[in-house]
């Protein structure tokens, strides 16, 4: 017996668990040395003093509830997780059991304590709860921390007079900054947008990070769609003063959404609404914001049913290509044609690319639509022997690049058996101005193929032409806006002369697009082009309406009634 309780001690001394034997009133009777380290005590401090006097007080009241059960014997024992008072001040975590000791009948009670440290692991806890609700970059609320504080707000606004507002932004052309100043860079300016925007909202207001460069701002106990109007004009305001990035001065804007709580909407309701009035902002130009109602979610609604039937178009054969030829001015000789896509659709008719096209975009439709155009384009060179010119192709930035537009120009060529230079790839300025560093080597990884690339709607992306012509180009087309101001012997006049001459000084191939009258094919060879393109030689066809002579002549039957691409031009 004696030796049984030395080993007892020996075992209670030694432990490297924390334990502590109590008496029936909480007062500890003995205490182990790792239960000293534990709490920064010493044997002193706790022998004969009531736990309660290390504890926390916010686990107090808990414990000494816990330990009347055990009293009582309606607990066998309990397990929690408790806070003690370290003698330095800090508080530390520990998981505690405590039991009833057997004590000999006739003999008073006895509770043994065992106590570990979870202080780390409720520090890493803490840390994953905080990644959980926060955004690592910046600090912000994530998606989780904004849905669930806007619940709470839509809640409880129903019993005040003022309302909620839920504000989107994204930041106008921020790919541009990540990729050409590199992703420290296009990190710094979120940090930076994220602190101006926390700025100017006040101490109840929510601002959340959703991830890439979107931003929602909650503005709670907002008295009306006006003011709520207010803030995000003082916020945009904020957000557009010059930043310094390296030696680059950024100018950031924002597009942003406001929408309104409307009577049992969800918070992820809310937040795409805003949302859907964001998007129409960036649609109507940038730097913008745009109200939710209800016409922007049929508009929306709309694109999405195109879309599903876009789907369908591709599949079914639906998209068609025209042609439209380019001639040489000076003898109006066919030399190439543009291949330029229509949707032919069942019950609307010919649907033009205008409308399809910025759709097919952001549903990532554009890259099937695109491999369709090529193989199509480059058959129909295959098609036609007694045609010994070229055809152009328009690409979106989104094809090149990770896309492998590469492959897909390779597919086509060898598909078709055409040689590479009887193809060239149209891309338009602004296109190009937002191309990756992926899609810049793809470009050049096309041209080596000897495909040529040009730069369309030229005039219209207020580049630097220097910043253009680091790409492989070999031409370019002047914007038809441009065309449309000739003979006005101001702007129009200059712009066209300028960009003429230094495409030939270049030695590129220039093409002066939608030439519709005489008087403009007359001030275009002044001008000093060397191609054109418009409706005075010829409007897009399909391959059925372009017949090819033997003696190398092409000849363009009219539309056999006035479909929706004539009358598109009328
Ligand atoms: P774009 O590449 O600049 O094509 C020229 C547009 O001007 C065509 O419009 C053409 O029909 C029109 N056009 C040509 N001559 C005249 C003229 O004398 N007067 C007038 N008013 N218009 C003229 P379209 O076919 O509606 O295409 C619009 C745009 O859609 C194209 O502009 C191009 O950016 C895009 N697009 C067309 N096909 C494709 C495609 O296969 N892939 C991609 N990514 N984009 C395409
Ligand atoms: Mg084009
Ligand atoms: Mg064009």
């Amino acid at each position: 017996m004696a030796d049984e309780a030395s080993m007892f001690a020996l075992a209670f001394r030694d432990s490297p668990i924390g334990m502590a034997i109590l008496d029936e009133d909480g007062r500890y009777l003995e205490v182990n040395g790792t239960f000293l380290r534990i709490i920064g005590r010493t044997s002193r401090d706790l022998t004969g003093h009531y736990f309660g006097v290390h504890t926390h007080p916010d686990d107090l009241n808990r414990d000494v509830e816990l330990m009347g059960q055990l009293s009582s014997g309606e607990l066998p024992y309990f397990q929690v997780q408790k806070r003690f008072l370290h003698h330095s001040g800090d508080t530390v975590w520990t998981r505690v059991t405590v039991s009833n000791a057997q004590a000999p009948t006739g003999t008073a009670r006895r509770f043994i304590a065992q106590v570990e440290d979870i202080t780390e692991i409720r520090r890493a806890k803490d840390l994953l709860e905080r990644r959980a609700l926060y955004d690592h970059l910046t600090g912000l609320a994530n998606r989780n921390l904004l849905i669930d504080r806007l619940t709470r707000a839509l809640d409880g606004h129903e019993k005040r007079s003022t309302t909620v507002a839920c504000i989107f932004l994204d930041i106008d052309h921020f790919k541009i900054v990540n990729d050409s100043l590199g992703h420290e860079a296009g990190d710094n300016l979120l940090i930076e947008i994220a602190t101006r925007i926390r700025g100017c909202v006040r101490s109840g207001d929510t601002v959340a990070r959703l991830g890439g460069d979107e931003f929602v701002v909650i503005l709670d106990n907002v008295v009306s769609q006006a003011a709520a109007e207010g803030h995000l004009a003082v916020i945009a305001e904020a957000v557009q003063v010059p930043f310094k990035i390296e030696e680059h001065e950024v100018v950031p804007t924002v597009s942003a959404g406001l929408a309104m709580a409307e009577e049992g909407i969800t918070a992820e309701s809310l937040v795409r609404n805003a949302d859907m009035a964001t998007y129409t902002a960036k649609q109507g130009g940038r730097n913008r914001y745009e109200v939710f109602s209800s016409k922007l979610r049929n508009e929306a609604l709309t694109r999405l049913s195109i879309e599903a039937e876009l789907r369908t178009a591709l599949r079914e054969g639906e998209l068609v290509v025209y042609y439209q030829p380019v001639v040489e001015l000076a003898t109006r000789e066919i030399v190439a044609f543009e291949a330029l896509v229509r949707w032919q659709h069942p019950t609307r008719g010919l649907v033009m690319p205008d409308e399809f096209i910025p759709i097919c975009e952001e549903a990532n439709l554009v890259v099937p639509l695109g491999a369709m155009v090529l193989h199509e384009a480059c058959d129909f060179i295959a098609r036609n022997p007694r045609f010994n010119g070229r055809v152009f192709v328009n690409v979106s930035t989104r094809q090149i690049g990770s896309a492998d537009l590469t492959r897909v120009v390779k597919q086509a060529l060898a598909a078709s058996g055409i040689p590479a230079r009887r193809l060239g790839l149209e891309i338009t300025e602004s296109g190009m101005l937002l191309a990756t560093n992926a899609a810049h080597s793809d470009l050049a990884a096309i041209t080596n193929l000897g495909v040529d690339l040009i730069i369309d709607d030229f005039g219209t992306g207020y580049s630097a032409l220097s910043s253009v012509l680091q790409n492989p180009v070999s031409g370019l087309k002047l914007a038809r806006e441009f065309t449309l101001r000739l003979g006005d012997r101001a702007i129009g006049d200059r712009i066209s002369t300028t960009i003429a001459t230094l495409t030939q000084s270049l030695n590129m191939y220039g093409v002066i697009e939608g030439v519709e009258t005489e008087a403009q094919y007359r001030q275009a060879r002044r001008h000093g082009w060397t191609y054109g393109q418009g409706y005075l030689f010829g409007r897009p066809s399909p391959v059925e309406r372009i017949v090819f002579g033997a003696d190398g002549s092409v000849n363009i039957l009219p539309a056999p009634d006035a479909t929706a691409d004539t009358l598109a031009a009328q």
